[in-house]
C-alpha cells in the first residue's frame, strides 16, 4: 500500500488535516530535501508510530511500572533497549527521552547540581544549544564554558584542553550539529580523564553513520552517548541515552542515575508508539543494507562537495567525513541561498561558518546533507547534478548584497523574495529537480 493510501479515517473525519498531510507528503516527494538533520522514516516505522500504543500510560521501566496493563509495552521497550545496546556496543540504554534535547538535559540532571561547570562546542561554531549555549536552559542553570573551531573549521583541541584544565568542568560534551569532520573522540576522552570530567558524546547527527560503520564510535572513549532517533538513525522523532563500559567503570550507579533523570526528574509517561517505532528503526539498522546505505551517504556527501567546488564554491575544511557539507557563500548570503534554493525545489538551511563575520540570523553559509537523497537511491552522478544546480543558484544570487541597517535588510529581503519567484533560471532548475525526484521516488 502506498504511504498516501493509509488515511481512510482521517480523510473522512478531518479533511482539513488530511489535505495538509497529503500536501506535505507531496512536497517531500517532489523536492530535494538536503537538510542534514532530517531523514525519511520507513513505512514500517511510520506504521508503528500510528498505532494504539499511544493510548497507554507506562511511567517507570519494564517490570517496574506505575500502572497495570503494561505486559506488552514492557516487551516492546525491552526489544528497543536490546537492539540499541547491540548496535552501539554498550551495556545500557534508556530509550524513553522524548527527543534529543530532553535526552541531553537528562544527562545534566543525572550528573550535575545547578551551578556546576559544563563545557561544550559554541553554537556559531557548530555546537548544539543544549551544550551550554547562552539562549539555552543549560547555560541558565549551569556554568557554561564554550570551546571553538579554528579558522580552518577543525576543532581547536589545544583550546579544549586549556579550558578544561582552567575550569575543571564536571561534564564535557563532544558532538555537534554542524561539523563535517570525524570527531576526535579519543582525544576528548583523554582530556576528560585528565580533569576527572564525564565525557558525553552527543551523536544526534551521526549515530546512523556510527552504527552503520561509516564513522568512528565514541563508545570506547565516552562515558555516555546521547542521540536523536530521527536523524541518520532513520527512526521516529525521539532520543536515547546510552551508558558505556567506561561510564559504568567510572560510576557503577550511572545507569540508574540516567533512569531517574528521565523519570521522575524530567518526564512522565514514555511515548510508547515512539518506543515501538524506535525499536523498528533499530531493527532496520541491524540489517546489512543499512551499512551499505550509511557508506553511500558519506560517498554522496563527498561527491556533492566536489561538485560544489567544481562550480566555484568554497566548502568548509575543503571536504567532509560524514553526511554533511558546509559551504561559504559570502558575508550574510546564507539567507539568499536558502530562499533561492527553496524556490528551485532544493531545501537546505542557512548556517554560520567558522569565525562567522555576520550574526547567526544572517549567517554566511549553508548546510546540507545527503541522508534522504541516498534513501531515494541516488548516487554520485545525481550528486554532481545537484551540486551544479546549487552552484548555478550561487552565481544567480551573487549580485545581491545584504544591507547593513536592520530595516533596510527586511525590505531588501522582501524584494529579493518576490524577484526570485519570477526568476526563469530558478524555475528551470525547479523543473529539472522535479524530474529527478520522479525518477527516484521517496516512498515508491
Ligand atoms: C538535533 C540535535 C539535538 C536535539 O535534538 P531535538 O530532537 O531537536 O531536540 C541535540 N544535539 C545535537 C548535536 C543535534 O544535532
Amino acid at each position: 500500500m502506498k504511504i498516501t493510501e493509509r488515511f481512510e479515517y482521517l480523510k473522512k473525519n478531518d479533511p482539513d488535516i488530511y489535505k495538509w498531510i497529503m500536501a506535505e507528503t507531496d512536497r517531500q516527494e517532489t523536492t530535494l530535501e538536503l537538510i542534514p538533520s532530517e531523514c525519511a522514516a520507513s513505512p514500517a516505522v511510520i506504521e508503528a508510530m500510528g498505532s494504539v500504543l499511544t493510548n497507554k500510560y507506562s511511567e517507570g521501566y519494564p517490570g517496574r511500572r506505575y500502572y497495570g496493563g503494561n505486559e506488552f509495552i514492557d516487551e516492546i521497550e525491552k526489544i528497543a533497549q536490546e537492539r540499541a545496546k547491540k548496535l552501539f556496543g554498550v551495556p545500557y540504554a534508556n530509550v524513553q527521552p522524548y527527543s534529543g534535547s530532553p535526552a541531553n538535559f537528562a544527562v545534566y540532571m543525572a550528573l550535575l547540581k545547578p551551578g556546576d561547570t559544563v563545557m561544550g562546542q559554541a553554537l556559531p561554531d557548530g555546537g548544539h544549544l543544549t551544550h551550554g549555549w547562552k539562549a539555552s536552559a543549560t547555560s541558565i542553570y549551569f556554568n557554561s564554558v564554550q570551546y571553538h573551531v579554528k579558522e580552518d573549521g577543525y576543532l581547536d583541541l589545544p583550546e579544549v584542553r586549556a579550558l578544561a584544565k582552567k575550569h575543571s568542568p564536571k561534564l564535557i560534551w563532544v558532538g555537534a550539529t554542524a561539523y563535517v569532520r570525524e570527531f576526535p573522540f579519543e582525544e576528548f576522552g583523554k582530556i576528560a580523564d585528565e580533569v576527572g570530567a564525564y565525557l558525553a558524546a552527543d551523536t544526534a547527527h551521526i549515530s546512523g553513520l556510527i552504527v552503520g560503520g561509516a564513522h568512528k564510535s565514541p563508545a570506547p572513549f565516552a562515558h555516555i552517548i546521547t542521540t536523536t532517533t530521527h536523524k541518520t538513525l532513520r527512526g521516529p522523532r525521539g532520543g536515547m541515552i546510552l551508558v558505556t563500559e567506561k561510564g559504568l567503570k567510572k560510576d557503577p550507579d550511572l545507569s540508574s542515575k540516567i533512569d531517574q533523570a528521565i523519570f521522575p526528574k524530567l518526564q512522565g509517561g514514555p511515548h510508547n508508539h515512539q518506543t515501538a517505532a524506535i525499536a523498528v528503526a533499530l531493527g532496520e539498522a541491524l540489517k546489512p543494507e543499512f551499512k551499505v546505505w550509511a557508506r553511500q551517504v558519506v560517498r554522496n556527501a563527498q561527491a556533492l562537495g566536489e561538485a560544489l567546488v567544481e562550480g566555484g564554491m568554497i566548502i568548509v575544511t575543503g571536504g567532509t567525513d560524514n553526511h554533511m557539507i558546509l559551504a561559504e557563500c559570502g558575508k550574510g548570503k546564507g539567507v539568499f541561498m536558502q530562499d533561492a534554493l527553496d524556490a528551485a525545489g532544493i531545501t537546505l538551511n542557512k548556517n554560520t561558518i567558522p569565525k562567522e563575520p555576520e550574526s547567526p540570523f544572517y549567517p554566511s553559509g549553508i548546510r546540507m546533507g545527503t541522508p534522504i537523497v541516498t534513501i531515494r537511491g541516488m548516487k554520485e552522478p545525481e550528486m554532481k547534478k545537484i551540486g551544479s544546480w546549487i552552484a548555478r543558484v550561487y552565481k544567480a544570487v551573487s549580485e545581491y548584497v545584504l544591507p547593513e541597517g536592520k530595516e533596510e535588510r527586511t525590505k531588501y529581503l522582501e524584494d529579493f523574495r518576490s524577484k526570485i519567484k519570477k526568476n526563469d533560471g530558478l524555475m528551470k532548475i525547479r523543473g529539472e529537480v522535479n524530474a529527478l525526484c520522479r525518477e527516484f521516488p521517496l516512498y515508491p
